[in-house]
């Protein structure tokens, strides 16, 4: 059997467990997996340990993914590198058995936001993200992994933060790290004049979790974007309501978060994965 799992901390709500024990269940995988809650000073120690023991692969969560993508035993990819964090690491175990190589630096890095961000966009939303103009709310860690999957899969990418030094930071990096990009930053007040030619919108702030508010004004809605909002609970924000409001596609946050899970599932056992079994467990646990 394979042991896979989430080191956060804390982990106690995580939907991970039945999204992936799912898709275990319905590709036959003999897995499991399972959540570790290590000390915020000893994930290194966590991520080594695991490494010892034979556990498949690991995601990384909240407060954990950047000081992952600088652990010296972790070889993160070059989009992971470029965003600074890491969300998925594959021991390079034997997927049959667990037993792993133990090769040093076999640990590798992904960072799944990047993936699960684009193909929620494109999969759910019908969006093109080559040639597109595409805003991006937030410059914490998912706007870094939305800013650099966007720019990476082809669209012109303009992020507007509250803190508008991190913007412009993050686009920086962005136009820096990735070939032939276009990358521009500003404060929230860049919002309204950004969307109104935008084709694709994402919220990666955390506004709209506590509250039932948005940090886009409706007015600047229109028909023709599609809409992701990173938060996923709840699932129907302001945001999306007034997205729909306006005559644009909207996509949950879940669908984000299905991707991200079913990218990991896909470094790790080279399969396919059931996407339909791991969005059934999710939604049955987000809506609960
Ligand atoms: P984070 O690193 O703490 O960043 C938070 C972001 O929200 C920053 O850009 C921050 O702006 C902004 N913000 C916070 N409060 C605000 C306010 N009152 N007004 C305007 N902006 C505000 O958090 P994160 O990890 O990026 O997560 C952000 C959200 O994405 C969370 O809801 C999280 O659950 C969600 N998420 C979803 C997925 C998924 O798979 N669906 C994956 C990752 C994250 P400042 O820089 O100015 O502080």
């Amino acid at each position: 059997m394979d042991v896979y799992g989430l080191i956060g901390n804390p982990v106690g709500h995580s939907l991970s467990p039945p999204m992936h024990e799912a898709a275990y269940d319905a590709v036959g995988v003999d897995a499991r997996y399972v959540t570790f809650e290590p000390a915020v000073d000893a994930v290194g120690a966590a991520v080594e340990g695991a490494d010892a023991l034979g556990v498949a692969g690991l995601n990384v969560t909240v407060p954990f993914k950047r000081d992952v993508a600088a652990l010296d035993a972790v070889r993160a990819d070059a989009l992971a590198s470029a965003v600074g964090a890491v969300n998925t690491l594959d021991f390079a175990g034997d997927a049959v058995t667990g037993h792993n190589t133990d090769v040093e630096g076999s640990i590798t890095g992904h960072n799944t936001d990047v993936e699960g961000a684009v193909r929620a966009l494109r999969e759910q939303g019908g969006a093109s993200i080559a040639g597109s103009t595409a805003v991006v709310v937030g410059a914490g860690g998912a706007g870094r992994a939305v800013a650099f999957g966007l720019a990476d899969a082809g669209a012109v990418v303009r992020v507007a933060n509250r803190t508008e030094s991190r913007a412009t930071d993050l686009a920086a990096a962005v136009e820096r790290e990735v070939d032939d990009a276009t990358a521009s930053g500003g404060g929230l007040d860049a919002i309204d004049a950004w969307v109104a030619d935008a084709d694709v919108l994402v919220n990666a702030t955390s506004v709209g979790m506590e509250a039932d508010v948005t940090p886009v004004p409706a007015g600047a809605l229109h028909a023709d974007l599609v809409v992701l909002d990173a938060v996923y609970a709840p699932l129907e924000t302001r945001l999306l309501r007034d997205a729909a409001a306006a005559g644009a596609t909207t996509v949950d946050g879940a669908w984000m978060l299905l991707h991200q899970g079913a990218a990991a599932f896909e470094h790790w056992t080279g399969e396919d994965p059931p996407v339909g079994a791991m969005n059934d467990a999710l939604r049955a646990h987000l809506d609960a």
